[in-house]
């Protein structure tokens, strides 16, 4: 691949997280691009996750969309935007503006996003436009527009730092924002007296620096906080200066949350907490001043996530704790680019630069920015509404850029429905194939990260420059350009912009529009920017206005309400939208694994990341797995109301009893049945409208296989026979997992007819018996391992780590080649066992071997040895989990 830029670093950043790390690319002396965490940048100050570090592993070309294709057929971009202009403006004339949408994605630049947003709320005139974003944060939005009257984040990621308690309610920060947490860990490592508090019904990695978790019922946090407030307020720490000046509806939340939480013990009964955990945690909050409670995902992917986000923020409000460093309520987003597309108003229910759709001042200056008088007149159709409306033919010419909602929104089989029965489905991709791209009519080829330019907004409101390295393949194209293309064929005028930086102009215009420090969302400073300013533009926080940042946000204790007040809001508990019974007695959370984002577009290329979790699990608690039957190891049958998923069974006392989780990343590219979003259930909060993917009612069975096996081959492939499958990308070759209802007439032939036995250069290892249940077969090429298939009827298969690295190997040795259909390795070599540090490829078996050997009782004494946890650090919490398993086994002797 060639590059743009050969010999100098490029700064950019990171396309995954909403930590949002800085990133320089660079070239090494064979060409090859290297990624490494800038020092500069305010972010991670030259950290990075594994994810970041195996950036570079992700840019290949396998896979990509390179040219536009209309049913099928590679077209010119002419005639795939000419089919795009034309179905909509069909549509738009027959139907009306309500009947086309777009559904864009935090991983659109900001350029993009606002392009998008102008398009569809400006010109065509309807909000149909909605973003994948609205499944992560879009309850925190709205909890801050009730709380604070705009959608502030009022925090930075130095007050994390400098808060002597660190509350993380429903956040594994370890895994999913790792240089968070190892900023975190890095000062509570100098300065102990920190206490780190983790509230999450999973005994995640995060817990491994906490003082305290509290594993709480799933859905029972508004207690747990209402509890703190009435706490707060019986210990007399109601800040009645700060809330007599700068809050309303004090008075109406204490009733509420006296009524209902008025007690520890109450408290503890509905969480299923100890109420000494209860109390030390309401201990903690009221005597400590600089108290930082960060929430995610488990508080926002609620049918009540709004409420959830409120009842935190009523205690930060009640006690005084905002506005101050080291101290508020923090809502982290998932995305890299989320808070971007908050800005433009990528979100149905927004407008644009913060201004809100339901108001008229804020309409009418929209529409005379961008001198249209066709702005949509009222909120749109949120994500799991706008589907619904796919599905009953309400909107029918559908956009869709930068994401797979087939995989990610709930009730996937009701969202595959309603994208086969789209009457135009264009869908702008990086990749050739996933499970959404697969309906298409039009698909349009997107630059991905490393090609494009333009801006990014991480957590703590840094706006960051992703800047392009690498050539566009093919005909990949910017998604802002085929936007505008298609608004200038539709006849609108405002789109006939060069460049990012024409765009990022418009936006911090807009920004500016009529904006006398009443809206928080200000870039004034950052208006008629030089082109070169913007392509060397450092990364800047806003505000920023034409005096500069200025102060922390409610530092003056006044709010973006109309009355410049903060509200406390009161919230009564709900329980989760369906509860478990007799049918579906257990109730499912979803969530990531510390190596893949999203539905593995990217990470799925990367052998390292591969490496980590390589097939998709419930895990389930040994309770709960005896009373079923389960085994570890086994596979089971998952089903919902909804939908199935067959996968791998994780007996884990991680789990509460009565809970499961299953992965998010699995889809139908990896995996036979893994999509966890077609179990889960499309209940919405109300307000917010995003899914409550942390509760669905489940049950588990065992799935009884046939046979059980794995392949692993230099070549993708489809294999017949095998009801269960997932892929898994290794070095030099992918490894599949395998399970089947029907054996084939003969293995040999079977194997042989897969792995292209017709090759004379091929040389064949083959065992099995005379019952066709046991079989054994390796190719070798050339002298290279080519593939290997291992099938019997039991799940004792032997590793396949050893095998995996035979396929590095430019010749087998005589003792290997014996040893190929044992699977084991020949005295003197070692399986290296599933890869746990995945910066330096480092497996549980040498782990445990270096731990027992050396005696060795610290990640840092790991690290000396194997380099293991000494670059992301993201391995560490399972590094300490070896060692603790180690000394149990070594006294149980
Ligand atoms: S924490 Fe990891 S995934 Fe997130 S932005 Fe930083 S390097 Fe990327």
């Amino acid at each position: 691949m060639s590059g743009v830029a050969a010999q100098q670093d490029i700064a950019t950043t990171c396309p995954y997280c909403g930590v949002g790390c800085g990133v320089l690319v660079d070239r090494d002396a064979d060409g090859d691009y290297r990624v490494r965490g800038d020092k500069s940048h305010p972010a991670n100050y030259g950290r990075l996750c594994s994810k970041g570090t195996a950036l570079a592993e992700t840019i290949g070309l396998d896979g990509r969309l390179l040219h536009p294709e209309v049913d099928g057929v590679r077209v010119s971009w002419d005639s795939a935007l000419d089919r795009v202009s034309e179905g909509f403006a069909r549509v738009i004339n027959e139907h009306g503006p309500e009947a086309v949408a777009f559904y864009v994605s935090g991983q659109l630049l900001t350029e993009d996003y606002y392009v998008a947003n102008k398009l569809m709320k400006g010109f065509i005139g309807s909000a149909n436009i909605d973003t994948n974003s609205r499944l992560c944060m879009s309850s925190a939005v709205a909890a801050h527009k009730r709380a604070f009257g705009s959608d502030t984040v009022p925090m930075e990621y130095t007050d994390l730092e400098q808060a002597d308690l660190v509350v993380l309610v429903g956040s594994n920060l370890a895994w999913c924002h790792p240089v968070l947490n190892q900023r975190l860990l890095a000062v509570k490592k100098q300065r102990p007296s920190m206490q780190l508090v983790v509230i999450d019904p999973r005994v995640t990695p995060t817990c491994d620096g906490a003082d305290l978790h509290l594993a709480l019922k799933s859905g029972t946090d508004t207690y747990l906080f209402n509890g703190l407030l009435a706490w707060l307020h019986g210990q007399g720490q109601g800040d009645h200066e700060f809330l007599s000046q700068h809050t309303t509806g004090v008075e109406a939340t204490l009733e509420v949350a006296l009524a209902h939480a008025s007690s520890v013990k109450l408290v503890a009964e509905r969480c299923g907490l100890d109420e000494e955990q209860v109390q030390r945690f309401y201990h903690l909050f009221s005597r400590t001043e600089k108290v930082v409670t960060l929430f995610s995902q488990g508080i926002n992917q609620s049918a009540r996530g709004t409420d959830k986000g409120n009842v935190i923020i009523n205690c930060h409000l009640y006690s005084g704790r905002i506005g101050r460093s080291g101290m508020g309520p923090f809502s982290i987003t998932g995305q890299p680019n989320a808070m971007g597309g908050r800005e433009v108003g990528g979100l149905a229910n927004q407008l644009a630069a913060h201004m809100d759709i339901d108001n008229p001042d804020h309409r009418r200056w929209v529409s005379e920015f961008w001198q249209t008088d066709n702005l949509a007149p009222a909120a749109g159709l949120k994500a799991v509404e706008l589907f619904d409306a796919v599905a009953s033919g309400r909107v029918r010419a559908l956009w869709i850029m930068g994401t797979n909602p087939a995989v990610s929104l709930p009730d996937g089989n009701h969202v595959r429905r309603a994208l086969s029965r789209c009457e135009l489905l264009v869908v702008s991709d990086c990749v050739d194939s996933n499970d959404t791209l697969n309906f298409a009519q039009v698909k349009l080829p997107a630059q991905t990260w490393g090609e494009k330019s333009g801006t990014v907004t991480n957590s703590e409101r840094r706006i960051s420059r992703q800047r392009a390295f690498l050539d566009a393949p093919g005909e990949a194209k910017p998604d802002w350009w085929a936007l505008c293309q298609v608004a200038r064929r539709l006849g609108y005028g405002g789109f006939d912009f060069e460049q990012p930086a024409d765009i990022f102009d418009e936006h911090a215009r807009l920004s500016a529009y009529r904006n006398d420090g009443e809206r928080d969302f200000d870039l004034s400073g950052l208006v008629d920017l030089e082109p070169r300013d913007y392509a060397d533009m450092q990364p800047v926080q806003w505000p920023f206005t034409t005096r500069g940042t200025v102060d922390r946000l409610f530092a003056n204790g006044r709010f973006f309400t109309p009355d410049r007040r903060a509200r406390l809001v009161p919230v009564e508990p709900h329980p989760p939208a369906l509860l478990p019974d007799e049918d579906y007695p257990l109730i499912l959370n979803t969530g990531r694994v510390r190596d893949h984002w999203h539905t593995m577009t990217r990470t799925g290329r990367s052998p390292r990341l591969s490496g980590h979790v390589k097939e998709p699990c419930i895990s389930l608690h040994p309770d709960d797995a005896g009373r079923l039957g389960l085994v570890h190891g086994a596979l089971g049958r998952v089903q919902s109301r909804h939908g199935e998923a067959l996968l791998r069974v994780d007996v884990s006392s991680s789990q509460r009893p009565g809970e499961a989780f299953i992965p998010m990343h699995w889809n139908d590219e990896y995996a036979a049945s893994a999509a966890v979003g077609r179990l889960v259930n499309p209940a919405v909060d109300p307000v917010s409208g995003q899914p409550e993917f942390k509760y669905t009612p489940v049950r588990i069975s065992t799935y009884q296989a046939a046979w059980y096996g794995f392949l692993l081959s230099h070549r993708p492939m489809h294999i017949p026979h095998a009801n269960y499958w997932c892929k898994v990308r290794r070095q030099n070759h992918w490894q599949y997992e395998l399970a089947g209802d029907s054996l084939p007439a003969d293995w040999a032939r079977f194997a042989r007819g897969l792995l292209c036995e017709e090759d004379s250069q091929s040389q064949w290892f083959e065992l099995h018996d005379s019952t066709q249940a046991n079989y054994r077969a390796a190719r070798i090429m050339d002298g290279r391992l080519d593939a290997v298939l291992i099938v019997q009827p039991g799940l004792d298969l032997p590793p396949r780590d050893w095998l995996s690295q035979l396929f590095g190997k430019v010749a087998l040795q005589s003792a290997e080649r014996r040893c190929l259909l044992s699977g084991l390795p020949p005295k003197g070599q070692q399986d290296a066992g599933a890869v746990v540090c995945s910066c330096f490829g480092v497996g549980v078996n040498t782990l445990r071997q270096a731990i027992r050997e050396n005696q060795l009782t610290s990640p840092e004494s790991i690290g000396e040895l194997l380099n293991a946890g000494t670059n992301c650090g993201s391995c560490i919490p399972e590094l300490r989990r070896l060692i603790t398993d180690e000394a149990h086994e070594a006294v149980a002797g």
